[in-house]
């Protein structure tokens, strides 16, 4: 099994509801267990577009899928939760990340792992460092911890209430 760790947002619609459908179905993917899920964190919206606040969650599942293999689960699971896509960096009912796999490093023309701005993103790294802070970047070199300490610049998040126990 390789430990992954799945990005979750969603700024569209009912985002909580999105979020712990989106969870719900990690957790039945295939050859699939689901370790842990960090709480909800509350989200500035990075970038130029006017936006509503993301909310944001990491999973931590633990996989015998391939890389690819999960990413077209999380696709299937983006479609299946009704994602449009208007704008690229707009809003959207929900969007699902690979973060990390393992300590691999991919780097292909649709698929990049580590997410290319995973070790720059609060909203990645704050509910990262709850499930596992000691994990390291496998190209920084640094702990989820270190990152998140060195981070100075990123949008406000705010942690809501955990979902799962
Ligand atoms: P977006 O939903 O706008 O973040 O982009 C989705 C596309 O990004 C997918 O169709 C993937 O081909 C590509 N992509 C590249 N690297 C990753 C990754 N680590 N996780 C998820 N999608 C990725």
């Amino acid at each position: 099994m390789i430990r992954t760790f799945v990005g979750l947002g969603s700024n569209l619609g009912d985002r909580e509801a999105q979020i712990r459908r989106a969870v719900d179905e990690l957790a039945k993917l295939p050859r699939t267990t689901m370790a842990h899920v960090s709480s909800l964190y509350d989200t500035d919206p990075v970038g130029d577009i006017e936006q509503p606040p993301f909310l944001n969650a990491v999973a931590w599942l633990e996989t015998q899928l391939t890389p690819r293999e999960l990413l077209w689960n999380l696709l299937l699971i983006e479609q299946r939760l009704g994602r449009v896509r208007a704008q690229k960096w707009g809003p959207r009912t929900i969007d699902l990340d690979i973060l990390f796999y393992g300590v691999s490093i991919v780097e292909e023309a649709d698929l990049v792992v580590p997410h290319p701005e995973a070790h720059q993103r609060a909203f990645v790294l704050a509910p990262l460092a709850e499930l596992d802070p000691d994990f390291v970047h496998p190209v920084t070199k640094l702990s989820i911890g270190k990152m998140l300490r060195r981070l100075k610049t990123d949008r406000a998040v705010r942690k809501g209430g955990r979902i799962w126990t």
